[in-house]
């Protein structure tokens, strides 16, 4: 298992609320109180320290391509692979 985070590109996402319907974790929500400068009330990650798994179910459903997904390996993943944990130059 994964922990991961997501970014919702504000100004292309259309509400259309779809991200918030399939993410398992429920972390996404539509920001009723904002607006894009298309007009539209943007998807947005809430809880962003924890409940995302990076499953990328969200970015899979959006019609619009407004999400990226970043991965964290596992630590004991990390621990079995030692060059994954080394820190790249
Ligand atoms: S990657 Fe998965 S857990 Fe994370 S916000 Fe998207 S659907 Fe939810
Ligand atoms: S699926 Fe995409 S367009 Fe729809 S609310 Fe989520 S981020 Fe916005």
């Amino acid at each position: 298992m994964t922990s991961g985070t997501i970014s919702i590109d504000q100004e292309r996402c259309k509400g259309c609320g779809l991200c918030p319907i399939v993410c398992p974790q429920h972390v996404i929500k539509i920001a009723e109180d904002q607006l894009n400068t298309k007009g539209y009330h943007p998807a947005q990650l809430i809880d962003p320290e924890h409940a995302c798994t990076g499953c990328a179910i969200c970015s899979l459903i959006c019609p619009d391509v407004c999400i990226t997904v970043f991965r964290e390996p596992h630590r004991a993943r990390m621990a079995a692979v030692p060059e994954l944990s080394k820190e790249v130059i």
